[in-house]
């Protein structure tokens, strides 16, 4: 199910329900249950990436039987939990992808060649990643997202591949900004909370209790719980059988 095959379908049901009801003299409020349900639909499919609704994105790895996870980080630089971060990804061997954004970059470009150097695959996550980013023009959007890019290129050396929409939201404009940068979606397939976790102990407890093979985990590299769990996680997931791979892998 996507956003074109969802509205072709309410709105042939909501005309035929029309002509329905008119030729039965039946109340025309009836036809607010279909598009109440529409609605809620399309609210869904915003919120949740997963659905691909409005944009295909990568939100598993493939073929998912294999035990391999790929840890990623959004929101950074962070200049005190990013570095914390890397460190723990180094000693343990593992990479991982970063999506940042654009505006944390000035300033902090050494540590983005330190995710080069050690590995590590960098996204783009919008410019401001600002709380109406969803409500921009595609104009706007792909604006912000191609200065990121010749942010992160001036760096790297290397065009930019990935793009995580800045909350995982999705809509028509979004999906056309990422098309028309030419930029893969990527989602997720376990949502850590890290952002919003009460302890380090639960953050764990969540992450153990969601991890499956080919599961994509969101994390963030500003959240200071994040970088006190990220050893023990890692070992806990080593622990399993599980190996660590990015989508440069
Ligand atoms: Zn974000």
């Amino acid at each position: 199910m996507n956003f074109r095959r969802t509205t072709l379908f309410f709105a042939s049901l909501i005309l035929l329900l029309g002509i329905l009801f008119q030729g039965f003299s039946i109340s025309l409020w009836w036809l607010l249950i279909p598009i109440h349900i529409y609605l809620l639909i399309l609210v869904l499919g915003a919120i949740y990436i997963q659905h691909n609704f409005y944009l295909k994105s990568r939100n598993n790895l493939t073929p998912h039987h294999e035990k391999q996870i790929m840890l990623t980080f959004d929101d950074g630089i962070h200049a005190e939990f990013t570095p914390i971060i890397l460190d723990a990804l180094k000693e343990k061997n593992v990479r991982a992808m970063f999506f940042l954004i654009g505006k944390n970059i000035p300033g902090n470009e050494g540590i983005v060649a330190r995710m080069l150097n050690e590995g590590h695959t960098i996204g783009n996550h919008s410019y401001s990643h600002g709380m109406w980013f969803d409500l921009k023009s595609v104009r706007a959007m792909v604006s912000e997202i191609l200065q990121t890019n010749g942010l992160l290129e001036s760096i790297s050396g290397m065009p930019v591949r990935y793009f995580r929409p800045p909350y995982g939201v999705t809509n028509p404009n979004v999906a056309r900004a990422v098309r028309q940068s030419g930029l893969i979606s990527v989602g997720w397939s376990l949502r850590s909370m890290d952002t919003v976790a009460t302890s380090e102990v639960a953050l764990l407890q969540k992450l153990k209790s969601g991890t499956f093979p080919g599961c994509i985990v969101l994390l963030h590299d500003r959240c200071e719980v994040t970088s006190k769990v990220l050893t023990d996680y890692i070992d806990y997931c080593k622990d399993q059988g599980y190996t660590f791979v990015t989508l440069n892998s």
